[in-house]
Order: C-alpha cells, then sequence, then structure tokens
C-alpha cells in the first residue's frame, strides 16, 4: 500500500494517487529525503508532491528491473497472458480517464477536454494496440541454399532487455503510455522516469499497471530531476536501452552518456520545427483552421505544432489575416472551461522560453499581427500570436518556440518552399496545404521530416511510424517498428546430420 494523496479538480474530480516511487513491487520513499513540489501552472500554486528520485533510487530500480528480466517474470506468463494484461491495463486506464485527465489538465495545462477524447484516448489505445503484437512477434527462417550441405537457419526476436525510459513534461500520461507499451509487448522491462514538473498522472499509472496484473520488477517508475534521476539512468551500465523523448540538447547529451558508459541502445523523440505550407490552390479556410490547430492546441507544446506557416506569396496576406482572426477563437483560458482550447504554458521557465523569444523576432523586425505579450492574469499563459514578416535566417524560424506562436514566410514557388521547409536543423513533422495531386506527390518526396501530413492537422495513429529526420531523432514509434525499437535480433543456424 503507498502513502497516497489526493488531488481534487475544479470540476469535482477527486484523485487519490501515490507519493513514493515503484520499485520492485513496492512504493517506496525516495532514498534522496527530497521531494518536489508539483504546480498548477494555470494558477501557479502547489498541487502536489513527488518523490525526487536520485542515482540511488534508480540503481534500485535498475536492480528490480534486472532481476525482474532475468527471473522472465514477464516472459514466463505466455504470450496471450501478457496481452490479456495489457488489455487490462487499457481497461483500467479508460474506467479511469476522467482522473488522468484532471491529473494532467492540472499539472501540464492542457485543457481537460481535450485530453479526454483526444491524447489519453490515444493512451489507453496505446496499450490495446500494443497487446495484441505481443503474439505475433516472430523470426525468419532463412535459406541458405548450400547445396548438400544441409543447414537450417533462422532468427529469433528477442527484447533489448532491462529499457530506461526517458519522458517530457509535454503530454505527460500519454508519452509514458507510448513507450511503455510497446516495451512491455517486445518482453523488456522498465524504468520510467517522468518529468520532474509533471509527474503525478505516472505515479496513478504505477498503480493500475500494477492493479492489472503486472508482475512486480516489470515497470517501475521513478520521479526526479533530469541531472539527477534521469542523468543516473542513462549512465547505469545495467540499462540496455534509453527510449527518450524530449529536447534536441539533452537527446545529444544522452548519446554521449550511453557511448562512454555500455554502448546502450539509444532511441531518440526530439524536438521539431515544422513547416505548415500552404499554396495558392489549398482550400483556404480549411487549411487556416487546420494551422491554427496545429500550433494554438495545448498552447502549442507539441513537438509536431506547425508554427513555421511557409505561404504561397498571392494568398500571404489573406492567410495571416485569417490567422489572426482565427486567434480570437482560441483565447487563453480555464483547463476545464469545456470551450477552452489554449491553457497555460507548463512553467514560468517555459513562459519566459516563449516571451524571450517573440521579443528577439519583433527587435530582428517581425511583424505582431495578433497576441505577442504574456496574459495579464495569474498564471503562465501567453495567447495566440502570430508573428508575420518573418525571415529564415531569424532565430524564431530555427529554434523550437514550444508555444502558441506561428511565424508566417511568404514564398514564390514549389522550389523554394521545400528549400525553406528543409532549412533548419529539424525534420520532425510538415503539413502541406494543396489540392493539386502531383505537388502533394512532389512534396511527400522532397521534404525532409519523418511525418509529411497533406491537407491534414497531426495524424498520430499507432499504425503509423512516427519519428524525426535529422536532428529530431533516432528510430520510430508505431507500428511494428515501435515494437523493434525494444527488440534485438538473433541468427541461429544448425548444421544437420
Ligand atoms: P527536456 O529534454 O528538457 O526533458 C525531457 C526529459 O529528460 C525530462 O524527463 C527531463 O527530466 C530529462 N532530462 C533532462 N536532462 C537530462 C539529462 N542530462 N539526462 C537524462 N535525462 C534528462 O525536454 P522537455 O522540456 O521536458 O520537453 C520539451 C521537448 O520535448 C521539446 O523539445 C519537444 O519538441 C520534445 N518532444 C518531442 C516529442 C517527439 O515525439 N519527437 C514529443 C514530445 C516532446
Amino acid at each position: 500500500m503507498s502513502k497516497q494523496q489526493i488531488i481534487t479538480a475544479p470540476n469535482g474530480i477527486a484523485v487519490a494517487l501515490p507519493t513514493q516511487c515503484l520499485i520492485d513491487g513496492q512504493w517506496t520513499d525516495a532514498l534522496s529525503g527530497r521531494t518536489l513540489d508539483i504546480l498548477n501552472p494555470g494558477t501557479e500554486e502547489i498541487l502536489g508532491a513527488a518523490p525526487a528520485g536520485n542515482g540511488d533510487d534508480i540503481d534500485l530500480a535498475v536492480k528490480a528491473a534486472r532481476r525482474a528480466f532475468e527471473e522472465r517474470r514477464w516472459l514466463r506468463l505466455s504470450a496471450h497472458e501478457r496481452a490479456r494484461i495489457l488489455w487490462r491495463v487499457s481497461e483500467l486506464l479508460e474506467a479511469r480517464k476522467d482522473e488522468f485527465a484532471a491529473l494532467d489538465a492540472l499539472n501540464m495545462g492542457m485543457p481537460f477536454a481535450q485530453l479526454r477524447t483526444g491524447m489519453l484516448q490515444k493512451a489507453v489505445d496505446a496499450f490495446r494496440y500494443y497487446a495484441g503484437w505481443c503474439t505475433k512477434i516472430n523470426g525468419d527462417t532463412v535459406d541458405l541454399d548450400d547445396g548438400d550441405r544441409l543447414r537450417h537457419a533462422f532468427t529469433l526476436r528477442e527484447p533489448v532487455g532491462v529499457a530506461g525510459l526517458i519522458v517530457p513534461w509535454n503530454a505527460p500520461m500519454p508519452t509514458a503510455c507510448w513507450k511503455i507499451a510497446p516495451a512491455l509487448a517486445a518482453g523488456c522491462t522498465v524504468v520510467l522516469k517522468p518529468s520532474e514538473e509533471t509527474p503525478l498522472s505516472a505515479l496513478l499509472l504505477g498503480q493500475i499497471l500494477l492493479d492489472a496484473g503486472v508482475p512486480s520488477g516489470v515497470v517501475n517508475i521513478v520521479p526526479g530531476l533530469g541531472e539527477e534521476a534521469g542523468k543516473a539512468l542513462t549512465i547505469h551500465p545495467d540499462v540496455d536501452k534509453i527510449a527518450f523523448t524530449g529536447s534536441t540538447e539533452v537527446g545529444k547529451q544522452i548519446v554521449q552518456a550511453a557511448g562512454a558508459t555500455n554502448l546502450k541502445k539509444v532511441s531518440l523523440e526530439l524536438g521539431g520545427k515544422s513547416p505548415f505550407i500552404i499554396h495558392a490552390d489549398a482550400k483556404l479556410e480549411k487549411a487556416i483552421q487546420g494551422a491554427a490547430i496545429a500550433t494554438f492546441s495545448n498552447a502549442g507544446q507539441m513537438c509536431v505544432a506547425g508554427s513555421r506557416l511557409l505561404v504561397h506569396e498571392s494568398v500571404y496576406e489573406a492567410v495571416v489575416n485569417g490567422l489572426a482572426a482565427m486567434a480570437e477563437h482560441f483565447p487563453v483560458g480555464n483547463v476545464f472551461d469545456a470551450t477552452t482550447v489554449t491553457g497555460p504554458l507548463v512553467s514560468q521557465k517555459q513562459l519566459t522560453h516563449v516571451d524571450n523569444l517573440v521579443k528577439s523576432g519583433v527587435a530582428s523586425g517581425a511583424r505582431v499581427v495578433c497576441g505577442g505579450v504574456r496574459a495579464q492574469r495569474k498564471g503562465f499563459y501567453f495567447p495566440p500570436t502570430v508573428l508575420a514578416d518573418v525571415s529564415m535566417d531569424m532565430e524564431i524560424a530555427q529554434r523550437e518556440i514550444f508555444g502558441p506562436v506561428i511565424t508566417a514566410i511568404p514564398f514564390a514557388d514549389d522550389e523554394e518552399a521545400i528549400a525553406m521547409a528543409n532549412d533548419t536543423c529539424y525534420g520532425l513533422s510538415s503539413y502541406v496545404w494543396t489540392e493539386s495531386l502531383s505537388r502533394a506527390h512532389l512534396f511527400a518526396k522532397r521534404i525532409r521530416a519523418g511525418n509529411v501530413w497533406i491537407n491534414s492537422d497531426l495524424v498520430m495513429e499507432y499504425a503509423m511510424p512516427f519519428g524525426g529526420y535529422k536532428q529530431s531523432g533516432w528510430g520510430r514509434e508505431g507500428g511494428h517498428e515501435g515494437v523493434d525499437a525494444y527488440l534485438q535480433t538473433k541468427a541461429v543456424a544448425i548444421t544437420l546430420g
């Protein structure tokens, strides 16, 4: 039984959740003896507490995951039984979706209604999707074509071992599920390190995994600071793989840490600066609405935000003005109000980051069409903002803003649009709006990004691989590649006779 805290949302939903680390099936106080104060970014008040795990806590958790792996506590269950447990997780999550939505809305600032029907449903579906994979992990038989010398050769697909999972704050519960579900489907045991800003929903998730019958030690959860608990996981010699979602800067540190220790495998879902390209032949009204959703939702705190708006010069002013009008429908507001689309940014640090970048854009010549200054109210609110007359050499066109800020740049023809689309160090997502089939295919081929969404806002489905080109990451989540990320291949050859 864990020590519990109760957090009550303004809509009356009360959530009881643990306050300790989950290690080897037990709720334990952090060895550091410290806790993290967890803030509500909408009110700037303390919402709850989480343990501040350190290197010692991570060491205990890794040892527990290692024991669980070596003793085959998870793998000795049949694949059908593992699938049944993952399915049970999805049912328990579904039944308690309101509680998770309340926690992430309060802790992260994403509107409750958006979470409930969008992101959290995706978290539930992750366990359903990957439950199906437990029974479908197969190797190949290999024909060695060796004449009279008969041999039988085949491959085995085996779990990588102990996986360290490190996730950011911008969709806390879903990002944790997008890693835990495929890791378990592959047969790994894991240590999850949630973001220090938003660890609360991960603690409730830990309780649900235990309730669903995941054996002790198979999933361990240690909240803590990135520099402390996160780093300890990346340098631990008994961790076989790190699956990381977060900034490109920290992703590079993780690669160095893995290389300097045991060459653990690394998969990275990193930052983005996604182009949102509107051609003159696009259905403008829909494209403008799509652009607003792709950057103003979740206050722009999305790796796939389509915040770098590239518009054909003939429709540039119409699109910019249309977006400014659209921004009025996205006022910042209380995340428990059913009509709110844009909540607060997650922290004072993020608010300062967005504010500074907007100021740098204005100082270098960008024109503020709407928004542009932080909202004058309590909480870390920044209004939907459109900056026009931006050029690709400005800092705001190159750096990830991670706020509700669109930078609008005109282009003259297809070649210029493609060159600008590819002119950043990132390559995560891209959006193309056109009614021309051949132009749509041309852009799909020429844009250097892991995802190209045509006449759509973001499309994140488990059947589709998701990940980045260039400095947006290594590897893919989703589809068979999502499970492959937690597997390794063994080749077996037998001489017959
Ligand atoms: P961050 O990189 O600062 O932190 C991410 C996680 O890493 C946190 O849990 C943090 O505690 C931990 N961490 C920090 N320093 C560490 C270190 N030295 N060693 C190990 N772990 C460490 O990112 P953030 O600010 O939490 O999240 C925003 C970033 O995440 C943005 O760049 C965004 O684009 C990216 N992101 C990418 C995707 C994707 O799928 N590509 C999805 C969501 C967010």
